[in-house]
């Protein structure tokens, strides 16, 4: 089934609002495995909607509408959608009821264009409004799907995840279900890891394999359509091995958990402790970590040793190691060694790890912009740093440091 999204309102032409409803209903229409092909903005003006209705009938399946169902004279959709299939209009009696009911309770005097908000195209489903009074509209006319629902997204949210969903699927039959593992991986880039799996996206099919990047982390998004839970199960598992197999180094989760809910979890299975020594990442690791909840259980605390002078102090590294001719300074392998293992003994944890290195802009101690060193103290284990060299801005690099130095828990 192909969708267009079409938002109405004057507003969203002139900049004053930012069309996030569409953004909502894509990302819910994808996940009801609908495909959205368009997504059009118009204004509160009945003949451009009524042109729009009409090239949108024309490339679509199902008409997603948002706005314009309120009590005012510039909230035209329901009269436009009227006017271009023919139909009249009908009032919605269980909504006038709530109407009336409201405005007695307010005891003010009945507003006339209220009754607007009652309305339906003729034959249509109506759908519960449960944050605000416009009743939205569900119609199936002549094998198109149109789907009327409110421009506040207070209202249009509850309503489209409730009635709008319901009668969504309802319409598109079980099979049509769309059911996806999330694959979440770390310490590998997007373009390498499309590269190891370039064979299986080339040629997918059912399932569909979709990668992902975002905030440091990529993902893979594993999907088909199937009428139960097993079913889908059963067509995904063939593909979701062969990804497994050939990221395994990579993988952390089958779920769209984040690594630094990961790393807690995992860190509370084993019933183990961890500290932080930070540099360059100035404490986002711990910043991380700490919106987990249930991060108390395994998180002790960390030392964020910007300067060389705490790194010295707090943390036990050398002067030798930092300072002075030849020495290898403060982003190396040997300091971040040194840092891990200071934090470890200093917090008394059986894990510590630590982050130096230069998020850029300008080079330091003569080494480039997003060279990073982040290492492992494990009690009982000989500590390992591993050296990084990452892209992007101050930000990027900052983040990246940080989702790495997490996922040295895993190896
Ligand atoms: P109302 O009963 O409030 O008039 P309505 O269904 O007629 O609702 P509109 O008049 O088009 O909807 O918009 C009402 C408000 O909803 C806008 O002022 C804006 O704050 C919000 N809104 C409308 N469309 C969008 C959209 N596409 N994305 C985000 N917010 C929106
Ligand atoms: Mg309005």
């Amino acid at each position: 089934m192909r969708a267009e999204i079409i938002a109405v309102g004057t507003e969203l032409l002139l900049g004053q609002i930012v069309n996030t409803n569409a953004q909502y209903l894509s990302r819910g229409l994808a996940e009801l495995g609908i495909d959205v092909y368009y997504q059009t903005v118009v204004g509160d003006n009945k003949r451009r909607l009524i042109e729009a209705i009409g090239i949108a009938r024309g490339r679509a399946d199902l008409l997603v509408f948002t706005g314009g169902l309120g009590p005012t004279q510039d909230d035209l959709t329901r009269d436009a959608l009227a006017e271009y299939l023919g139909r009249g209009i009908e009032l919605h009696e269980p909504t006038m009821d709530k109407i009336m009911k409201m405005f007695a309770g307010r005891g003010g005097a009945f507003i006339e264009s209220n009754r607007r908000q009652a309305l339906l195209v003729e034959g249509a489903t109506p759908l519960r409004n449960d944050t605000g009074l416009a009743v939205g509209n569900a119609l199936n006319a002549d094998g198109t799907f149109y789907l009327l629902l409110p421009g506040p997204p207070r209202e249009m949210k509850p309503m489209f995840d409730n009635d709008g969903s319901a009668w969504l699927r309802e319409q598109l039959g079980p099979a049509y279900s769309l059911h996806s593992v999330m694959l979440k991986f770390a310490g590998i880039g997007e373009s390498m890891l499309e590269d190891l799996l370039l064979d299986l996206i080339e040629a997918q099919q059912d399932p569909t394999i979709a990668p992902y990047a975002k905030e440091g982390e990529v993902a893979v998004r594993v999907s088909t359509k199937a009428a139960s839970i097993e079913e889908a199960a059963l067509k995904l598992e063939p593909t979701l091995v062969k990804i497994r197999d050939r990221t395994e180094a990579y993988l952390f989760a089958e779920e769209d958990v984040p690594i630094e809910a990961a790393v807690v979890r995992l860190l509370t299975a084993q019933q183990r402790t961890l500290a932080l020594a930070e540099s360059c990442t100035g404490g986002m690791v711990s910043e991380l970590v700490t919106t987990v909840p249930g991060s108390a259980v395994v998180y002790r605390g960390g030392i964020v040793s910007y300067s060389n002078e705490v790194k010295m102090r707090q943390l036990g590294v050398s002067r030798e190691l930092l300072e002075g001719d030849g020495a290898p300074g403060a982003i190396s392998a040997e300091t971040a060694l040194a840092m891990a293992e200071g934090a470890r003994s200093a917090l008394d944890t059986d894990f510590a790890l630590s982050v130096t290195g230069n998020a850029g802009p300008a080079a330091a101690e003569d080494k480039p912009v997003g060279l990073v060193y982040v290492g492992l103290a494990e009690r009982g284990r000989e500590t390992r740093v591993e050296k990084l060299q990452l892209s992007g801005d101050r930000e990027g690099i900052r983040l990246r440091a940080t989702k790495r130095a997490l996922y040295m828990l895993w190896q």
